[in-house]
């Protein structure tokens, strides 16, 4: 039997419902906030995203499926959503229009990581863009819209970690202050680490290993070192913050694992799902655009994790398959004629109805009745036809009467849509 790719998923009927009320929220959401829908391709040159991304990045650097294609072009299957929505905007000239875009996107993002609870090679991220504004104002729009979220889905359990990353103004002076005070510590250090100390000491506060955290306690940290423009950013974001009554907490270490961050970056954790924790995270890019060749234009984004958010939904509540309304019990070749014509025409009329076209026993389609959840069930059989009316049962009352057959539909749809509004 041919299996699964390891780190990869099949999402199933049992669970799909679940991924899909989700989307539906989110997708309100963003109309709500006057946002529109973009999608961009699965695959997009390596380049894209070595710049995007940064080429120091665990990402680029291990994590991502890359391949030449025939021509010897190097493609990669995308790890995040951002990189291909800049280049979009800046394909496309979305800026020449307006250059203010509100852009959000769904689909797969692909990643080379270990698999294990919670991390998977191929993952469902949610994904939000803003781009032509510099005002703090919109960091916190976009977490309002990420807590609105986890408010909809009555994720109380949830905690919002904020920082700023500081601008190309006060981050150097931080990383030259970092190194420095890593330096004393570098035989502690992971061997990714201290590659990372050289070329980009910020993400050692991502790092995982124990004794790197170890040797992070007292490091200095870039909320001490923002320049005036970015302490004032900050502060009126958690100014806003406060005024849509968000609470959070300012988390100083709190890094990204993508290099172009500037500014705010935010995450949303769950401590209930363990090591794999955060369900979101997002911040703003001020320089990403016009380093991917575009024009001078400002952006914040955010990426929610869906496969975990549905696996904190699910061990709450397991996702509910929508069961049919009616059942329709045919015996007979006339009988399962007619009653297939009536099973579509219901169908159009937005009745989830279902029968057994194998015509099998009454007492096996009584049964698959049962088993399906109808509330309702349409006997016909021979004699059914001959009297010209067929059998409607109410399965929660045991309740039967007759229905003529010319009026099936009409029928069905006052009972089924009458007791629903009822
Ligand atoms: P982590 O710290 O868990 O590796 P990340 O910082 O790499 O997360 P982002 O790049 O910020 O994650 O992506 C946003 C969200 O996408 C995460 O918060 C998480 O919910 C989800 N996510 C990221 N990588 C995976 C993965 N391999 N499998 C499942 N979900 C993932
Ligand atoms: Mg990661």
């Amino acid at each position: 039997m041919i299996q699964l790719v390891r780190g990869f998923k099949d999402v199933l009927p049992g669970e799909i419902e679940l991924w899909q009320d989700i989307e539906d929220i989110m997708r309100n959401i963003f109309e709500e906030f006057g946002f529109t829908q973009i999608r961009t391709p699965i695959l997009e040159r390596t380049e894209l995203f070595a710049r995007g991304i940064g080429a120091t990045t665990d990402i680029v650097e291990k994590e991502m499926y890359t391949f030449s294609d025939l021509k010897n072009e190097s493609l990669s299957m995308r790890p995040e959503a951002t990189a291909s929505v800049v280049r979009a905007y800046i394909e496309h000239k979305m800026y020449a229009q307006n250059p203010v875009q509100k852009l959000y996107s769904m689909g797969p993002m692909f990643r080379r990581e270990r698999p294990q609870k919670g991390r998977y090679r191929q993952f469902y991220q949610i994904n939000a863009e803003v781009f032509g504004l510099y005002s703090p104002k919109i960091d916190a729009e976009l977490i309002l819209i990420l807590m609105t979220l986890m408010d909809r889905l009555s994720l109380t359990e949830v905690v919002l970690h904020i920082n700023s990353l500081g601008c190309e103004r006060c981050r150097p002076a931080f990383k030259e202050r970092l190194q420095i005070f890593l330096a004393e510590r570098i035989e502690t250090l992971c061997p990714d680490c201290r590659r990372r100390y050289e070329v980009n000491p910020l993400r050692v506060f991502d790092c995982k290993a124990q004794g790197c955290r170890e040797s992070l306690e007292g490091a200095p940290t870039i909320l001490d070192h923002l320049c005036e423009e970015c302490r004032n950013h900050f502060n009126e974001v958690r100014d806003f913050l406060n005024r849509f009554q968000i609470s959070y907490k300012v988390n100083p270490r709190l890094v990204r694992g993508l290099d172009y961050y500037t500014r705010t970056a935010f995450e949303v954790l769950a401590a209930h799902l363990g090591a794999q924790n955060a369900v979101a995270g997002g911040g703003r890019y001020d320089g990403l655009v016009k380093a991917l060749g575009g024009p001078a234009q400002p952006g914040v984004g955010f990426a929610v994790g869906l496969d975990r958010l549905a696996s904190l939904l699910s061990d709450r509540a397991p996702g509910l398959v929508k069961q049919p309304n009616v059942f329709i019990a045919a015996l007979g070749d006339r009988a399962q004629d007619r009653a297939f014509v009536w099973l579509q025409a219901l169908r159009f009329e937005g009745i989830r109805t279902e029968m057994d076209v194998e015509d099998r026993s009454l007492k096996s389609q009584m049964r698959q009745a049962d088993k399906s959840g109808a509330s309702y069930v349409l006997i016909v059989g021979e004699r059914e036809l001959e009297e010209g009316a067929a059998v409607w049962r109410d399965m929660n009352t045991k309740e039967q009467e007759t229905v003529p057959l010319e009026e099936v539909v009409e029928f069905v749809k006052k009972s089924v849509m009458g007791i629903a509004s009822a």
